[in-house]
């Protein structure tokens, strides 16, 4: 009974030690908790913007594009009406000045040309525009395309394609810096003679390339660009030259009794106009009132 109390005196004494040793490191950290909680959200901070940055890497201008896929070039997105691309931190993707061919439309083989082409030789050096990570590295095979070619997203928001290269220096999902060389200059794919084809792109839509680089004096055409969903950039089908104009869409909501011919004179357009507008719509269409019709 005698030890069995001692036992007891001397477990409720190391109690009552660790109680007092447990209240005097907690006096330690109050004392230190003021500088520690700076220290701690500084840290915060660091880790946080870090972690950002990281998810730049990982997906580029994740805010303007749904998914990040390997698959296409071109594609269809809805866009934003105004965004403004930040072209500061550009470097020219070759150092060589000769356009040999510019955006539009090539009245002589009826399609669009959508890059601009610059004289390299094989082997040049090509670089990426600006930072980001490496979206597509294919082959479309010999005499097809852009042959060799490397699509890279940007953080900026654009797209650049780099085709009819001789070598790639990236894979795939890479991340790569502005300036960094990321392929050769070639003659791959359809080409005659070995050049640069270099696009613009903006979620997945061909911007004039000339419109954002002045490739003559090694710069950016200024230090952003803004695109504009309601511009429309038109190719004068005579000369290839590029025009933008105004294309804001505007709908007309059918009434009852309204008719295309009272729409068109209401919007001050010809008849004509609004079938070119409206695929499916022409003089025998019957109107549903609620319906949507073009006029602009
Ligand atoms: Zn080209």
């Amino acid at each position: 009974m005698e030890t069995l109390r001692k036992i007891k005196t001397i477990v409720i004494s190391s109690l009552a030690l660790c109680a007092v040793a447990v209240s005097a490191s907690a006096q330690d950290l109050l004392v230190e908790q003021a500088p520690l909680d700076k220290q701690m959200s500084l840290v915060d901070s660091i880790s946080l913007r870090r972690m950002l940055l990281n998810e730049a890497h990982l997906f580029p201008s994740q805010e303007l594009y749904p998914e990040w896929s390997n698959a296409r070039v071109h594609f269809e997105v809805e866009r934003p009406d105004s965004f403004r691309i930040d072209l500061a931190d550009f470097v020219m993707p070759t150092t060589n000045t000769k356009i040999t061919d510019i955006y539009g439309y090539r009245p002589r083989r009826r399609r669009v040309h959508n890059g601009l082409d610059l004289k390299v030789q094989i082997g040049d050096t090509i670089r990426s525009a600006f930072s980001g990570k490496v979206r597509i590295v294919k082959d479309q095979g010999r005499r097809r395309g852009y042959g060799k070619y490397i699509v890279v997203r940007h953080e900026n928001g654009l797209e650049t394609v780099y085709g009819h290269l001789s070598k790639w220096l990236v894979t795939e999902d890479q991340y790569v810096k502005a300036g960094e060389p990321i392929g050769l200059g070639g003659n791959t794919g359809r080409s005659t003679g070995s050049h640069l084809h270099f696009e613009t792109l903006f979620m997945g839509k061909p911007i004039d390339p000339a419109l954002l680089f002045d490739f003559v004096n090694q710069d950016v055409t200024g230090d952003y660009y803004v695109y504009r969903k309601a511009v429309r950039q038109v190719v004068d089908k005579a000369t290839g030259k590029v025009k933008v104009e105004s294309a804001e869409a505007k709908y007309h909501k059918v009434r009852s009794g309204e008719t295309l011919s009272k729409i068109a004179k209401k919007h001050g357009v010809s008849l004509s106009t609004i079938y070119k507008l409206n695929k499916g719509l022409n003089s025998r269409s019957k109107l549903r009132i609620g319906q949507s019709v073009r006029y602009n």
